[in-house]
């Protein structure tokens, strides 16, 4: 096992453990409902902003080990980030997940980009991203993965994951 797969394994597991800002907020902005129906990641991120800063973001909900963590690590990176700033973070997940190297990505988060490598499961990483990416822009309360979530694909994803080994 390479050093950013050891390193991914210990921050995935110890995050998942101890999701950080698993609650409900009190008075929340906006909520979106974040779902990825490959593999039934279904997570709520919530949001309260003071002016242009993200104040408070917390998430509800359940999902695989590497979604509930990201979702973890998600709150603790852009809480007190601006909009803005929350945002340009969300790009730069969204590439590092996609196999480029970000150096904007430092942290626990970092060691997310371990996740490029297995395909099938870049989606779970990226989904409370997506549904904080949708908070922050259009305020839509629900997204999806998936445009149309066919089965046939589903099960290719399926067959996918056992291969990957998760
Ligand atoms: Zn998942």
């Amino acid at each position: 096992m390479g050093e950013l797969e050891a390193l991914y394994r210990d921050v995935v597991l110890e995050h998942n453990r101890r999701p950080r800002n698993f609650r409900r907020l009190a008075a929340p902005c906006g909520c979106t409902d974040g779902v990825n129906p490959l593999c039934g990641d279904r997570l709520m991120v919530c949001l309260r902003l003071d002016g242009e800063t993200v104040a408070e973001v917390a998430f509800e909900g359940s999902g695989c080990a590497i979604a509930v963590a990201s979702a973890s690590m998600l709150t603790e990176a852009v809480t007190g980030q601006t909009r803005a700033q929350a945002l340009a973070l969300t790009e730069a997940v969204a590439r590092m997940l996609g196999g480029g190297p970000d150096e904007r990505v430092d942290g626990d988060l970092a060691a997310l980009a371990a996740v490029s490598a297995y395909p099938s499961r870049v989606k779970c990483a990226t989904l409370a991203w997506e549904a904080l990416r949708a908070g922050l822009t259009t305020g839509a309360t629900q997204v999806s993965t998936e445009e149309d979530g066919a089965p046939q694909q589903a099960l290719a994803q399926s067959q996918a994951q056992a291969r990957d080994g998760y």
